[in-house]
């Protein structure tokens, strides 16, 4: 059955692309645009059609060698962390408003280099870009001291918290400008230095707000942006002898890899950011349309490429064949199509790689029991869409129970009491986030204090502020982002004891 047609009739065939150009391909190291050392480049696709659309600087050890030494020249020598704190949080400050200005160029970007909604990128993510930013720059920047400590005998003790050094950051593809948010606010916020490596998919963002980052004023070495793949670029960076800490988003394997690199060479402390397989649970008493439409928004947002995606629906068996059928038909409804087209609400799968990787596990839930409620297949014939997929009837054991697929896939399961389901939604290696619909306070206080997760959302999902901390239980992560938590991935405690020679009072 094939029930969404490309572009279906909801969307209407007006093009809404603000103009945008290509501008930066090369990599901004020690505040220049340079190629890359070995003049070699790299693709970037637009997903629509899978057609090139730039040529980009592929970093690689010689590229990071050359962005490291920058960016620790900057620290070492200044003047970024040895600037006054409200100094800095001027810089960032006047970056937030850019990124404002220049918010339709850069969603644009984003829509054509990732295949994201174009009204999404700049009804939700561009201002939570500038939120971000604002939040560590006016709310943190200039507020982060240290503590005078009392402690036993005639000394006085203070802790300085000063930055780390260097960081090396390392983000994934599907949400390129928010990845870079997370990652460089809080960094700069405590004054280290960055080399960050984007996505070989999505390299174009990054080195648009680098460039916005120029002209907001930050001195050069201080943020230096390599493109490039993961073993190529990415791996030098973690392994840095130079690096003082290793910040990575992206697969729970390449997750291990970074940990184990930064362990062989410096001993960096590293924070991950890691995949996940949450639940999202529908009791009972839930309102059933509101479930519906959230389980729906919680798995397919973002083409169903999210770390936190809730991509397995546990349904109480009392309201279960009620949710499926409404589930089913609110899945047929979803608008595909091109992702610059208004009202289109899931544009391409980033790649070929992860199209083909989303229709083999489709296969592989149509080989086992579970049933196919709608969709299962490619949408038109060029670019990576893919139909909105409902299975229902599906088992614990089921691949596409237990995997992160990273596509439109939802996955329905049965349950039937509370004890019963904490156990199932804890049974997997993931601990990212976890949904909770309910009506009852006392079922909410128990599954949100029950359930293994870094976030419950309870009768929301995907509920992002800058001052909300993200991070994962389990093998989803180590170490939280966004919020007062991130500081402390950028910080050194320095205590400082002084002996009191003639205190005034014991
Ligand atoms: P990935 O983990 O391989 O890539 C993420 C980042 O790590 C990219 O910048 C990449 O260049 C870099 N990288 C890859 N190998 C590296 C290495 N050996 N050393 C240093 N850096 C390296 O993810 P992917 O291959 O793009 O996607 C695979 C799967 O990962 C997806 O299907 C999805 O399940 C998951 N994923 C999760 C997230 C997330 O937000 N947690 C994001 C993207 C992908």
């Amino acid at each position: 059955r094939r029930v969404n047609r490309f572009s279906t009739a909801a969307a209407t065939e007006e093009l809404i692309i603000p103009p945008v150009q290509i501008s930066h391909t090369q990599h901004l190291i020690n505040g220049q645009f340079v190629d890359a050392a070995s003049g070699k480049t790299f693709p970037a696709y637009d997903p629509r059609t899978g057609e090139v659309i730039a040529h980009v600087a592929a970093g690689d050890a010689e590229d990071i060698n050359r962005a490291v030494a920058a960016a620790r020249k900057a620290f070492d020598e200044g003047p970024w962390p040895k600037m006054t704190a409200y100094e800095r949080s001027r810089i960032l400050l006047r970056f937030a408003d850019l990124v404002e200005k220049h918010s339709e160029e850069l969603a644009a970007l984003e829509t054509w280099n990732n295949g994201k909604p174009y009204e999404q990128a700049l009804h939700a993510e561009l201002p939570m870009l500038a939120r971000l930013f604002h939040y560590y720059a006016a709310g943190w920047a200039d507020k982060i001291h240290g503590l005078t400590v009392p402690a036993d005998g005639k000394y006085h003790i203070q802790t300085l918290h000063e930055p780390i050094g260097v960081a090396g950051q390392i983000i994934p593809w599907n949400f390129p400008l928010l990845m870079f948010a997370w990652k460089v606010g809080p960094a700069l916020a405590c004054g280290n230095t960055i080399v960050l490596k984007s996505a070989e998919q999505t390299p174009l963002t990054a080195l648009y707000v680098a460039k916005l980052f120029q002209e907001a004023g930050l001195p050069p070495g201080v943020l230096n942006v390599v493109s490039g793949d993961g073993p190529t670029a990415g791996a030098p960076l973690a392994s840095h002898m130079d690096v003082d800490k290793v910040a990575f988003t992206g697969s729970t394997d390449t997750g291990k890899i970074i940990l184990e690199l930064a362990a062989r060479s410096n001993l960096k402390p590293v924070t991950l950011e890691l995949g996940g397989k949450s639940p999202f649970i529908i009791c009972e008493d839930a309102d059933i349309d509101h479930a519906v439409e959230l389980a729906h928004f919680a798995l397919f947002f973002n083409q169903g490429q999210c770390c936190c995606a809730g991509s397995r629906t546990f349904v109480h068996e009392r309201v279960y064949d009620e949710f499926i059928e409404k589930a089913k038909a609110r899945a047929v409804k979803r608008v595909v199509g091109d992702p610059f087209k208004k009202g289109v609400e899931q544009g391409p799968q980033i790649d070929n790689e992860q199209f083909e990787k989303v229709l083999r596990y489709i296969r592989a839930g149509i080989d086992s029991d579970a049933t196919l409620e709608c969709g299962g297949g490619r949408l038109g014939s060029k670019g990576y869409f893919i139909e909105p997929t409902v299975f229902s009837n599906v088992k614990d054991d089921m691949l596409i129970a237990k995997d992160e697929i990273f596509g439109p896939v939802q996955s329905i399961l049965k349950f039937k009491d509370l004890d019963e389901v904490v156990r199932r939604a804890n049974a997997t290696r993931y601990g990212l986030a976890a949904g909770v619909f309910t009506r009852n306070i006392d079922t909410a206080n128990y599954l949100t204090r029950a359930l293994r997760a870094g976030t419950v959302w309870v009768n929301c999902f995907d509920v992002f502020d800058a001052a909300i901390p993200f991070g994962g239980y389990k093998m989803s992560g180590i170490g939280r982002e966004k919020g007062i938590y991130s500081l402390h991935n950028y910080l050194q405690v320095k205590a400082v004891v002084t002996p009191l020679k003639n205190p005034a009072w014991l």
